[in-house]
C-alpha cells in the first residue's frame, strides 16, 4: 500500500524500520578487515540514516539504492546538505536488478529491507556483487522466543509468513555459503524511538486535523495494529542483525 500520504509520513520519520545509530555502529564494529576507503552497497537504504552512518564509519563509498524516489531525493539532498556528495550516491533503482560489476563491493549492508525480496533470494543473488571474502551485513525479523502466543502467530503468518527463527536463518546463511561472523537482536527501543514513536505522533496529529480522510485511514489500519503487537508481544520477536562473509 503506497500511496502520497503514505510516503509523506515516511519520508518525515527518521527511519523506515527498526534501527538506531547504535544499531548501525555495533553491527559494522563486528567486521574486521575492511580494506581502507572500502565500496559499500547500502540496499534498501530508505532516506538514508545508516547509509550516511556508513560513510562517517568507513570512509569509504557508499552506494545507497531504494526503488522510491522520494525516499532517494531525500538522502541526496541530506548527502548535499552534509558535503558528502562524494562518498554517498543514493540511485534509485530495484536492489533484485543491479547492474553493478559482478564482485564489487567490499561490503554490503541492508537494514529492514532484504524481507521485500526474500532473506535467501537476497542472500544469493546479491552475493553476485561481493568481492571474495567480502562482507554482508542484514537485518531481518525473526522469532525470538520460543512458544509465542496464537495472536502474535496468526498476525505474522498473514503478514510475513516467511518469518523464521534466528536458528533457521542461521542455516540458510550457512546454506548460501557464507561465514556468520556475529549477530545481535535488537532491543525494543530501536523499534519506537526512531520509528513507531514518530509514526505514532504523525498518526495523532493527522486524526486531530483529518478526522476521517480515507488516505490516512489506510495507513492507521496498517500501523496501529502492528504497533499494539509490538506492545502486546515483543519479547517474542524482533529484528536481527546478522554479520557474514562470503565464503
Ligand atoms: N534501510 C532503511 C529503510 C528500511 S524500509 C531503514 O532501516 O530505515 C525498506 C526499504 O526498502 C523501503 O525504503 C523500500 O522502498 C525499499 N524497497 C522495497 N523493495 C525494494 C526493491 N525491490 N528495491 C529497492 N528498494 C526496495
Amino acid at each position: 500500500m503506497i500511496n502520497d500520504l503514505f510516503l509523506e509520513i515516511y519520508s518525515s520519520i527518521p527511519r523506515q524500520g527498526p534501527g538506531s545509530k547504535e544499531i548501525t555502529q555495533l553491527a559494522f564494529s563486528k567486521i574486521a578487515n575492511l580494506p581502507a576507503a572500502p565500496s559499500i552497497l547500502d540496499m534498501g537504504c530508505g532516506t538514508g540514516l545508516q547509509s550516511i552512518e556508513l560513510v562517517h564509519l568507513s570512509g569509504g563509498t557508499v552506494i545507497a539504492v531504494d526503488n522510491l524516489k522520494p525516499f532517494v531525493d531525500k538522502l541526496t539532498n541530506l548527502a548535499n546538505e552534509q558535503g558528502i556528495t562524494e562518498n554517498l550516491i543514493a540511485v534509485c533503482s530495484d536492489m533484485q536488478t543491479l547492474n553493478y560489476a559482478p564482485q564489487s563491493f567490499d561490503l554490503i549492508w541492508s537494514e529492514g529491507a532484504i524481507y521485500n525480496i526474500g532473506f535467501e533470494n537476497g542472500l544469493t543473488i546479491w552475493k553476485n556483487h561481493l568481492r571474495p571474502n567480502g562482507y554482508m551485513a542484514v537485518s531481518e525479523l525473526c522469532w525470538i522466543k520460543e512458544n509465542p502466543p496464537q495472536e502474535i502467530v496468526d498476525y505474522w503468518s498473514e503478514n510475513y509468513p516467511a518469518m523464521k527463527t534466528i536458528e533457521q536463518n542461521c542455516a540458510i546463511i550457512n546454506e548460501c555459503e557464507y561465514k556468520l561472523i556475529d549477530k545481535f537482536v535488537f532491543p525494543a527501543s530501536a523499534w519506537w524511538d526512531d520509528y513507531y514513536t514518530p509514526i505514532s505522533q504523525i498518526i495523532n496529529k493527522l486524526k486531530e486535523e483529518n478526522g476521517e480522510s480515507t488516505d490516512a485511514e489506510e495507513v492507521f489500519n496498517e500501523m496501529i495494529p502492528e504497533m499494539e503487537m509490538h506492545k502486546k508481544y515483543g519479547d517474542y520477536y524482533s529484528y536481527v542483525f546478522f554479520i557474514m562473509r562470503n565464503r
